[in-house]
């Protein structure tokens, strides 16, 4: 069966193709189902981001898909709702729940941006404690399903976006991995799955999907369920390194879902 993609970003936030366009690649690659997460409204200046307005339109256009290729693939509209965005997320059929940011102080700060960024962030409000930035990171991240009602928790360690090239934080250390397993606790108690996300992989970020083995580990050992997601921003990376992800998590056991209709009724 062929891979469906959940997590993809089209010209309503940052993505390079229009929703049609990602549409007609699904169909070409023969996927059974596609479903669109563009970014929630934020009210921080940003330029990936959807504005209230766009949100609107937005969902009269995956509306529209919907029906226009109703006999050919079944469309999605979801959202992938930041946990700082303002509104709470209504009349999508699934949600994805992702922290971009961590509050400090009053001051949210972006932590996929740059590396840069994060080093400075760190060095300015955290003085130099990378760990405790991770940790009040997976403090926000245990609370996601709370705060946005989602169904997937998206790249539950995007923090880790930069540490191939740029190592940031610990991870193998006890204070990291008790901060991510704790939210993972948490979030094994709601009706939520968790994303194996390749987008940092297309975008040259990294060479493995999130999250990083030992989080995996848990929670497929545990029983907690997965999905695979491209993290799409383009019609090119509709299915990236998703066939690699699913070999990997066969290869382990673990269990994953393919479509939305299993997802959603978690
Ligand atoms: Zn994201
Ligand atoms: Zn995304």
């Amino acid at each position: 069966m062929t891979l469906s993609a959940f997590h993809t970003h089209a010209s309503f936030c940052h993505g390079a193709n229009t929703a049609e366009e990602m549409v007609k690649k699904a169909l070409s690659l023969g996927c059974p189902e596609i479903g669109f997460s563009c970014h929630s409204y934020m009210d921080v200046e940003n330029d990936w981001c959807m504005t209230r307005d766009g949100t609107l339109k937005y969902k009269a256009e995956i509306e529209r898909l919907k029906k226009e290729y109703s006999d050919r693939i079944k469309v999605y509209l979801g959202i992938e709702q930041d946990y700082f965005s303002p509104a709470f997320p209504e009349g999508y059929d699934y949600v994805i729940g992702s922290v971009h940011f961590v509050s400090k102080n009053g001051v949210l700060i972006p932590l996929d941006i740059s590396a840069g960024d994060l080093k400075k962030a760190i060095n300015e409000l955290y003085d130099g404690d990378a760990l405790a930035l991770a940790e009040d990171y997976y403090e926000t991240v245990s609370d996601v399903y709370n705060k946005t009602g989602c169904n997937i928790v998206g790249h539950i360690d995007l923090i880790t976006k930069f540490e191939e090239k740029e190592k940031i934080f610990d991870t193998s250390s006890e204070r990291y991995r008790r901060a991510a397993l704790t939210a993972v606790d948490a979030l094994m108690k709601k009706p939520v799955v968790f994303e194996i996300n390749t987008g940092a992989i297309s975008r040259g970020y990294r060479t493995s999907p999130y999250p990083e083995d030992f989080i995996l580990d848990y929670i497929g050992e545990r029983e907690g369920t997965f999905v695979i997601s491209p993290d799409a921003h383009s019609t090119d990376t509709l299915l990236f390194g998703m066939k690699e992800a699913q070999e990997l998590i066969k290869a382990k056991g673990y269990r994953y879902f393919l479509s939305m209709e299993e997802i959603v009724k978690k």
